[in-house]
């Protein structure tokens, strides 16, 4: 059944933390009379089965409903029914390197690109990364370049990335960008694959990646286009991938089509408290692209947390002017992120009190 998603509209939420096999072939038999599928989505405290077809049938609903192991049939109206807010999913929770998210602050940082030919630099940042008490390490290896003859990444990168994992310990995110990349991070050991600001609205991309992460426990990141409109398009694109069974999505706002002239993007941390009243995904800011230069970095970062994040995902490098792609403008330096993850930390603890 993984793999056969498509958008539904309800939820069988049973009395346990989930069917048993007998349970399962019996609910299944009813739906299948009515032409409909079942797909399970493993949340953190129980599954959930949806229903993936034609499931306003009345007669099928009923007969769901009768069986005494079922709880309920969830039928929110909502266009991501599994994101929202209002969803049995809402106490999930996604734990990244031993970090539930929304119990402290979860921090990505590392740098934007990694340089296959300078694996030292990726490697010392990473060094820095883990003393400045981030909880996962971030390293480009394809990369998205709005001109096509600057660096595009390099497979070896993987390697780099991988090696810099095992040496600090923390678990790591990347950027995929095409289906071929899923499969060759998941099976180097990456952990966090990244969907970047380009290819948010990429469906194809969105499915292949909720398709591979069904029985794994991988997360994503997704980035916030810059051509999103409403929440509900950012959202809808999380549902993409939770409709595949694995719900561990957290929303990146980056930044969108520049309006100012100054910053890099328009920060859009402020939308931190509008995604949390319809969703109950974690929010983890990206201030680096949003404001697009180092110096604005910290304040931006601050604002995020203040705004209610979750996370943070900083691009960082032990020597940014000696870096690639975004790094030499707004990457932070060792020292600057250490005190900017410090205050963050303390920005958080006020929060909570
Ligand atoms: C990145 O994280 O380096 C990146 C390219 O991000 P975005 O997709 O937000 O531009
Ligand atoms: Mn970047």
């Amino acid at each position: 059944m993984r793999g056969t998603a498509h958008f539904t509209s309800a939820m069988i939420l049973p009395k346990a933390t989930r069917l048993a096999p007998e349970q399962l072939t019996e609910v299944t038999g009813i739906v299948t009379e009515f032409g409909c599928k079942i797909q399970p989505i493993v949340g953190a405290m129980r599954t959930i089965y949806a229903i993936v077809g034609d499931e306003r049938e009345e007669l099928m609903i009923n007969r769901l409903e009768g069986l005494d192991y079922i709880d309920r049939i969830d039928r929110i109206q909502s266009p991501f029914k599994l994101m929202d807010k209002r969803s049995d999913l809402a106490s999930h929770r996604i734990t990244i390197g031993g970090v539930t998210l929304g119990e402290e602050l979860f921090v990505i940082a590392g740098a934007c690109t990694i340089d296959p030919k300078n694996p030292n630099y990726f490697y010392e940042t990473a060094a820095a990364v883990k003393e400045s008490g981030a909880n996962a390490l971030r390293g480009g290896v394809w990369k998205p370049r709005t001109n096509p003859y600057s660096f595009q990444g390099d497979v070896k990168s993987l390697d780099i990335l991988m090696e810099a994992s095992r040496r600090t310990g923390l678990p790591v995110d990347t950027e995929v960008m095409e289906e071929a990349h899923i499969s060759l991070a998941l099976d180097a050991g990456v952990h966090t694959l990244q969907i970047g600001a380009r290819n948010a609205l990429n469906y194809s991309l969105l499915r292949a990646v909720g398709k591979a992460i069904a029985e794994r426990d991988n997360v994503v990141l997704l980035k916030r286009s810059i051509h999103m409109g409403p929440l509900s398009e950012f959202i809808s694109a999380a549902e993409y991938i939770a409709a595949f069974g694995n719900p561990n999505v957290m929303l990146c706002p980056r930044g969108t089509t520049p309006t100012l002239d100054g910053y890099r993007n328009h920060p859009d941390e402020s939308i931190t408290p509008l995604l949390k009243e319809k969703t109950w995904a974690p929010v983890v800011v990206d201030p680096s692209h949003s404001v697009g230069k180092a110096t604005y970095v910290p304040a931006a970062a601050l604002a995020a947390v203040a705004y209610g994040a979750d996370g943070l995902c900083l691009e960082a490098h032990v020597e940014p002017t000696k870096g690639i792609g975004d790094d030499p403008k707004q990457a932070l330096t060792p020292e600057v992120l250490r005190k900017t993850i410090a205050q963050a930390r303390q920005l958080w603890a006020i929060r909570q009190g």
